[in-house]
C-alpha cells in the first residue's frame, strides 16, 4: 500500500486528498486534513472519483465507428493518420474554419490539455471554437471584457472579510462555489452568520445554502435582471453610492443612473416577486455594511439576461465603493499578473466574428448554441469537422436532439475522452485519454493565473497511477495530431520541433512507444518562468504551500485595462443591449401565471460527470425528478411519483413528478445532465432512467444572448400537464434508444 497526496479535479474546490493505492490501483480516497486550503473538506464525489476512473468501461483503445455504425479497434498510427489525413484535405478544400473544437469543462481542469489544444486549433488557422463556458459563464467574461478591459478580470466576494453579502441563483452547499475557491461552503456560511454578517440568498427555492444561514429571498426564475436594476435604483435613492470613488475610478454613472430611473422596486415586484419593503431592507444592509458584495452563479448566468444581470450586479459592486475593498470583492493574482500578461499579448481578446449569427467570440470562442447552424448551413466556412475534448455537448448543450441530427451530418467527428459516452457515440474517431489520477498537474487556471481563491496557495501533484492500455494524456495527442494535419502547434514551426524533439527524447527514456510529452517537465517550465519554486520543491509540499493573501486596494488604481483606465459603467453594447428589457418586462407581467423551469444539482452528481459510479445511484438515485410545489401539484391534478409532461417549442420530456415545498409557486425544478441512454460506453449510466432536460431549451441564432453567445438555459417557460399514456420517463425529439457497443 502507498499514500499519496493530491488534489480533486472535479469541481473549482480542489479539495486536498490523500490517496492510496495498493498494485498501481486506487484503493481509497480521504480528505487531506493538513491540505493548507481545503483543511479536511471533500464530498462523497471527489472521494468515490476512482470508481469512475477505475471503470471497466474506461476506453483503453482507439476506436473508429464502421460503416454499419459499430466500432473497431484501431492502431494509435492509424487513427492519427486517417484523422489527419481528412483535416489536410478539408483544411485545403473548405478552409481552416471547416474544422472546429469544442472544448468541455473536463478539459479546463487540466492546465496542459487546453493550452495544446488551442495550440492545435491555431496550427489549424481555424476560428471555429466552441467552449462549454456558454452553457452555463460566458457572461461573465463578455462584461469583464467591457468593463474592466479582460475577460478574466473576476472580481469575487471577500467572505472571510464581508458584512453583507447577498447570493444570487448560486447553491454553495451542493455546487460549491463559483469562479472562486472555497472549501467547506457548510462551515463557511455558519461562520459568515456566527460573526454578525449579513446574508441574504435571491433564489426561486430555498436552497441547501439558504437552509443553512441567512434569510432567503424567493424571485420568479428569469427575473433577476429587474432585481439588480430596482437595487441599483433603490442603491442610488439611499445615497449608497461612493461618489468620490465613482468620480476618479469610474465611467458612465449617469447613464446608469438614467438606465436604473426606470425601475423602481414598485414596478419590477411585479415580475420579480420580490416586495419593495424587503428590496429595501437588503439595499439597507448592504450601504450600512462596511465591506458588502453582491455575488450570483449560474442561475443568473444561464437566465435569459444573464449578461445584463451581471453587468448590473458589477456596477453595483462598483459604485458602492465595495470594489476592491476589504469585505467588499477583491481581484486576485494568480502565479503571473495574468490580467496585464493577456491584455499586452492579447490572449483570449480575439474579436472573431462568426459565420451564423454574426456573434462576437468571447475568451476566443463562439457560442455553442450556433454549432447546430454552422454544420447544417451551406457555404464557406461551414463547419465540416469538430474535435470535441472532454466535453459531452450531446447532455449538456441546448436543444441536443437537433445537435445530435447536425454531428451525424459532419464529415469527421473525433472525441478525446476518458468514457465513450453520447457525444463520442456519435464519433467516426474515439480516442482514449487519460484522467486525472493519471497525470501530474498543478491547480488549474482560475486558481493558478488568477489566484481565484479564498486563501492562495499552490500545490503540484505527480501522477498517482499509470495509464492503462493505450491511453494517452491530450498534450502528446494533439501533438501527433498537428503533425499528421500539416500544422505546427502554435503555428510556429520551431516550437512544433521543440515539442516534437522533447517528447521523442522523453518517450525514448521511458520506453514509451509513442510521442509523450514530458508534462512534468512542461509544467516546471510554467512555474520556473512565472518566477515560482520548481515542480519538485513543490511536490515537498504535499499539501500545499500558502502564496501571499489577496489584498484590497491593488486593482482599481492597477489594473483596469480599458482605454482610459477607468471602469466602464455603462458600455454603449450593454446599454444598447439593454433597450430590450421593456419588452422582456412586459412579457414577464403577461405571462406571470406560466411556469418556469429552473435546474437542480444533486450532491452526487457533477453534470453528466457521475452517473455511471453505482454506488451514486444507490438508494433511487438512478434518475430525476421534476419538482413542483404541492399547491401547484394539486392544480394539475398530479400525484408524488406519477408522471407529467413539460413542454416547449423545442421538446417533450415525459418524467415523475416529486412535490417540494420549498420552491416558489409556478416553478418547476429539473436536475440536468441526465439522459445517457445513448451512450454506448458507459454501462452502467445507460441503464438509468433520467430524462435529459436541455432537450427542452432551443439552441440557434435567435434563442442565445447577443453579447455573450450564453445558451438559456433555465427560467424558461415551460407547460405542464399530467401525462396519460405510456408508463415511462421518455422524452421527444430524438430517435428510438441507444444500440449496443460493438
Ligand atoms: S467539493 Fe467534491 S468534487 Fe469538488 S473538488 Fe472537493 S471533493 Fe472534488
Amino acid at each position: 500500500m502507498e499514500k499519496h497526496h493530491t488534489f480533486c479535479r472535479i469541481c473549482e474546490s480542489l479539495c486536498g486528498l490523500e490517496v492510496v493505492t495498493e498494485g498501481g490501483k486506487v484503493v481509497s480516497v480521504a480528505p487531506d486534513p493538513a491540505h493548507v486550503a481545503t483543511e479536511g473538506f471533500s464530498c462523497v464525489k471527489g472521494l468515490r472519483q476512482h470508481e469512475m476512473y477505475q471503470s471497466p468501461d474506461r476506453l483503453k483503445y482507439p476506436l473508429k465507428r464502421r460503416t454499419d455504425g459499430t466500432y473497431e479497434r484501431i492502431s494509435w498510427e492509424q487513427a492519427i493518420s486517417e484523422i489527419g489525413a481528412k483535416v489536410r484535405h478539408l483544411r485545403a478544400e473548405d478552409g481552416p474554419d471547416s474544422v472546429g473544437m469544442y472544448v468541455g469543462t473536463a478539459a479546463g481542469f487540466g492546465v496542459l490539455h487546453p493550452v495544446f489544444a488551442q495550440g492545435f486549433m491555431t496550427g489549424i488557422g481555424s476560428k471555429s471554437m466552441y467552449a462549454s463556458a456558454t452553457q452555463d459563464c460566458s457572461n461573465k467574461f463578455a462584461v469583464s471584457r467591457y468593463m474592466y478591459g479582460f475577460p478574466f478580470t473576476l472580481p469575487f466576494p471577500d467572505i472571510e472579510h464581508t458584512e453583507c453579502l447577498i447570493v444570487v441563483g448560486a447553491n454553495p452547499v451542493i455546487s460549491k462555489w463559483s469562479f472562486l475557491q472555497v472549501p467547506n461552503p457548510v462551515e463557511k456560511l455558519k461562520q459568515l452568520e456566527k460573526r454578525g454578517a449579513k446574508l441574504y440568498f435571491v433564489d426561486p427555492r430555498k436552497t441547501e445554502s439558504a437552509q443553512i444561514a441567512g434569510t432567503h429571498v424567493f424571485i420568479r426564475p428569469g427575473t433577476d435582471v429587474f432585481f439588480y436594476l430596482s437595487f441599483l435604483h433603490e442603491l442610488i435613492r439611499q445615497d449608497g453610492a461612493d461618489m468620490d470613488r465613482v468620480l476618479k475610478w469610474t465611467e458612465g454613472f449617469e447613464a446608469l443612473k438614467i438606465l436604473s430611473a426606470k425601475w423602481p422596486a414598485e414596478r419590477t415586484e411585479l415580475v420579480t416577486g420580490i416586495s419593495t419593503g424587503v428590496l429595501r431592507e437588503m439595499v439597507t444592509a448592504y450601504c450600512n455594511a462596511k465591506g458588502a458584495a453582491l455575488y450570483c452563479s449560474t442561475g443568473v448566468n444561464m437566465g435569459g439576461n444573464g449578461t445584463l444581470a451581471f453587468w448590473i450586479q458589477e456596477a453595483i459592486n462598483a459604485i458602492s465603493g465595495n470594489l476592491d475593498r476589504k469585505g467588499g470583492t477583491l481581484v486576485g493574482k494568480g502565479i503571473i499578473d495574468f490580467i496585464k500578461f493577456g491584455v499586452k499579448n492579447g490572449v483570449l481578446m480575439r474579436d472573431d466574428r462568426s459565420r451564423i449569427g454574426n456573434f462576437s467570440s468571447v475568451n476566443d470562442a463562439f457560442p455553442g448554441g450556433i454549432m447546430a447552424d454552422e454544420i447544417l448551413t451551406p457555404g464557406k466556412r461551414q463547419l465540416k469537422a469538430l474535435f470535441v475534448t472532454g466535453g459531452n455537448p450531446l447532455i449538456t448543450m441546448a436543444n441536443s436532439g437537433r445537435l445530435r441530427e447536425a454531428f451525424r451530418k459532419l464529415e469527421l467527428l473525433v472525441t478525446l475522452d476518458i468514457y465513450q459516452n453520447e457525444t463520442s457515440s456519435e464519433a467516426h474517431y474515439v480516442l482514449p485519454c487519460t484522467d486525472p489520477m493519471q497525470r501530474p498537474d498543478l491547480p488549474f487556471i482560475f486558481p493558478l493565473m488568477l489566484g481565484l481563491q479564498m486563501k492562495p496557495y499552490l500545490q503540484a501533484t505527480r501522477a498517482i497511477v499509470q495509464k492503462e492500455a493505450e491511453q494517452r494524456d491530450e498534450a502528446s495527442i494533439y501533438l501527433e495530431l498537428a503533425r499528421a494535419s500539416g500544422v505546427s502547434l502554435f503555428d510556429s514551426a520551431v516550437a512544433q520541433r521543440f515539442f516534437e524533439f522533447t517528447a521523442a527524447y522523453h518517450s525514448r527514456k521511458k520506453g514509451k512507444k509513442w510521442l509523450e510529452i514530458p508534462q512534468q517537465a512542461f509544467l516546471n517550465g510554467l512555474l520556473r518562468l512565472s518566477g515560482q519554486k520548481s515542480f519538485k520543491t513543490l511536490l515537498k509540499f504535499p499539501h500545499g504551500i500558502k502564496r501571499e493573501p489577496h489584498q484590497a486596494g491593488s486593482f482599481v488604481e492597477k489594473r483596469v485595462m480599458t482605454e482610459n483606465k477607468k471602469i466602464q459603467l455603462a458600455p454603449e453594447t450593454l446599454m444598447t443591449h439593454a433597450l430590450k428589457l421593456e419588452d422582456d418586462f412586459n412579457k414577464e407581467k403577461e405571462h406571470s401565471d406560466h411556469f418556469k423551469l429552473i435546474t437542480r444539482r444533486a450532491i452526487t452528481t457533477h453534470n453528466s460527470w457521475t452517473h455511471n459510479i453505482p454506488r451514486m445511484l444507490a438508494h433511487g438515485r438512478d434518475t430525476n425528478y421534476a419538482y413542483l410545489h404541492p399547491l401547484d401539484m394539486e392544480k394539475l391534478g398530479v400525484q408524488e411519483m406519477e408522471l407529467i409532461d413539460v413542454s416547449t417549442e423545442a421538446a417533450t420530456i415525459r418524467i415523475q413528478v416529486k412535490a417540494l415545498d420549498t420552491l416558489m409557486p409556478k416553478t418547476i425544478a429539473v436536475p440536468h445532465g441526465w439522459g445517457h441512454q445513448h451512450a454506448r460506453g458507459l454501462s452502467v449510466a445507460n441503464k438509468t432512467r433520467g430524462v435529459n432536460v436541455n432537450l427542452l431549451a432551443k439552441d440557434g441564432p435567435e434563442n442565445i444572448d447577443k453579447v455573450s453567445g450564453m445558451a438559456h438555459l433555465t427560467g424558461i417557460p415551460v407547460k405542464i400537464r399530467k401525462a396519460d399514456g405510456n408508463l415511462q420517463p421518455t422524452w421527444s425529439g430524438l430517435d428510438s434508444g441507444a444500440t449496443s457497443p460493438s
